[in-house]
């Protein structure tokens, strides 16, 4: 069920319960700022998905809440995630899911990275 992505933050979502360690990930990649792990259902040879440590519902919430050194440190380890996956000189696709019209189904920010193979046009419909 998509999620409004502006709503109040829920602390019982997924990622924050595995941000707690209450549920395992294949983990990627950890810091101050950021978590990626391998996505449960991927939609490509390599997805990944990346979220931040605070608490924040979707992209919406993120870049207007958090602070600057959250935002730097995050977008910093989404490109560290993908050069370390090997995916700089094939290429990648970042995604972020907002709200409803996304199909945001988890309210907790993330970026999806995505490669391995040549990925399509932009949107599939
Ligand atoms: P959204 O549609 O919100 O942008 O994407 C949520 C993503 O989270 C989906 O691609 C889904 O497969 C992934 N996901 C949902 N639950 C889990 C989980 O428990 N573990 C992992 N690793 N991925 C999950």
């Amino acid at each position: 069920m998509p999620v409004s992505g502006l709503g109040p933050y829920d602390p019982n979502n997924v990622f924050a319960r595995i941000l707690r360690g209450e549920i395992p990930c294949r983990k990627v990649y950890e810091d101050e700022f950021a978590l990626a792990f391998h996505d449960i259902n991927p939609q490509a040879p390599v997805h990944v998905l990346v979220i931040p440590k605070g608490a924040y519902v979707s992209f919406a919430d993120f870049s207007a809440k958090a602070s600057e050194a959250e935002i730097a440190g995050f977008f910093r380890a989404v490109g560290a995630v993908a050069r370390a996956l090997g995916l700089e000189s094939e290429g990648y696709r970042l995604l972020a899911n907002m709200g409803p019209a996304s199909g945001q189904e988890v309210p907790h920010f993330h970026v999806h990275i995505f490669g391995g193979r040549p990925l399509g046009r932009m949107l599939a419909s």
